[in-house]
């Protein structure tokens, strides 16, 4: 290395690094912070399943599974989707197991762009959706929604966008940032523009499992949808499980075998024992899940009512656990905002640029942390506001 070359792929070198792991490391080093900023659930994983793992390795499951998963976890995946959504997949060839929904993300992307296709990513969105579409070559095309529309896309907006390179559409419902769930009429509208445009969508539906209100509905079960849809999924948040690794993806037989080769290859499988884990998450979870769900909604209730009583307007979210504020009223950025809260007051929040331009203006704040402490956040919060009024 003589010091003049770089190494680094051009791609990976023009990557801005995560501006969440920025707060994160400001926080870090600070003493009695209150974090609404990670994106995950307080619980721990109900012990059933944590058992059901150890178990696995007392009985010595300790080598790889099928490159897609055990079939047992396939199996029960392919029942838990006709059962809790209406869409079923066929657990020999439609399903893989993947090492979280990142994963399940990345080899989707992976398998379906040409340098050059471009994927309509709506924003606000996870940080990691511009990036991937990126590292597999792809283009983002950012969409912004606004938030007197409830930060829903309108299929108007996506028309706009779209040229003969787009190749799939981004969604996420319930969705991180913003907790936005879309309605099914929402969905169908969607769909339309998918069928006519010849698309496909990757609907990333990790928190399905807490939604609040109204049926939540999957965008493979829109009527012709289920061809045209990958379908991202996993534990990590609605059965807490998100050191555990452990996500799916559901799609098309074609699409499925592409994204098993690249796993194959670059993968091999998801973690046994968290594959055990997950069968059991399956089984018999159930009642865990819907415990956690009663507690989200109750700290959602408070948390988003109290945020509107301070002035931070934020529109109720329909789902996930992250309530999206405007910050407007202060007149700061919302970098501004999330440091100067975090040096006054010690509460972590995330500003709402990170997750796009549309962001702008707002803060995420996760309430997946306990009652005594978002109603400590909420008093700190007060303060701030009380030095922090627009003139
Ligand atoms: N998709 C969304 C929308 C997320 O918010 C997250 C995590 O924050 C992921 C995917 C990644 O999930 P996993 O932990 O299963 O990789």
């Amino acid at each position: 290395m003589n010091g003049t070359k770089s190494y680094i792929s051009k791609t990976v070198e023009e990557l801005k690094p995560s501006g969440i792991r920025r707060f994160f490391d400001l926080a870090a080093g600070m003493e009695g912070v209150i974090s609404l900023g990670v994106g995950e659930p307080d619980f721990i994983t109900p012990w059933s399943v944590r058992e059901a793992a150890i178990l696995s390795l007392e009985q010595g499951y300790t080598s790889y599974t099928a490159n897609a998963g055990l079939m047992e976890l396939r199996e029960e995946i392919a029942g838990y989707m006709q059962k809790s959504f209406g869409v079923s997949y066929s657990p020999q060839s439609e399903i893989t197991v993947t090492v979280g929904a990142s994963q399940a993300l990345d080899i989707a992307l992976r398998a379906i762009l040409d340098p050059g296709d471009e994927v309509i990513v709506v924003e606000p969105s996870f940080v990691s959706y511009v990036p991937l579409v990126a590292l597999a070559g792809g283009v983002p095309v950012q969409v912004q929604t606004l938030k007197e529309n409830g930060f829903k896309i309108l299929p108007e907006q996506l028309e706009k966008v779209i040229t003969v390179k787009t190749k799939a559409i981004m969604l996420c419902s319930p969705n991180n940032p913003t907790g936005t769930m879309l309605e099914r009429s929402e969905l169908k509208a969607i769909a339309q523009i998918a069928e006519k445009y010849d698309l496909l969508v990757l609907s990333d539906e990790i928190y399905a499992e807490l939604a609040y209100e109204g049926d939540y509905t999957s965008f493979a079960a829109i009527s012709g949808m289920k061809k045209r849809t990958i379908l991202i999924s996993g534990f990590s948040k609605g059965f807490a499980m998100t050191g555990w690794r452990l996500g799916f993806v559901c799609a098309p037989e074609a699409i499925s075998q592409a994204m098993l080769k690249i796993h194959q290859y670059a993968m091999m499988c998801a973690p046994t024992m968290a594959q055990f884990a997950a069968l059991e998450a399956l089984r018999a979870g159930r009642s865990d899940v819907e415990d956690m769900k009663k507690s989200y909604r109750r700290r959602r209730n408070y948390f988003v009512q109290s945020l509107n009583d301070l002035g931070l307007t934020c529109h109720v979210p329909g789902g996930a656990f992250y309530a999206f504020p405007s910050i407007e009223s202060t007149g700061l950025s919302s970098e501004e905002f999330a440091e100067r809260l975090l040096m006054a007051e010690k509460v972590a929040v995330v500003p709402g640029n990170i997750f796009g331009k549309s962001g702008e203006g707002h803060v995420r704040c996760s309430y997946a942390t306990s009652m005594e402490l978002l109603q400590e956040a909420i008093k700190r919060i007060g303060h701030f506001l009380d030095q922090h009024q627009k003139a």
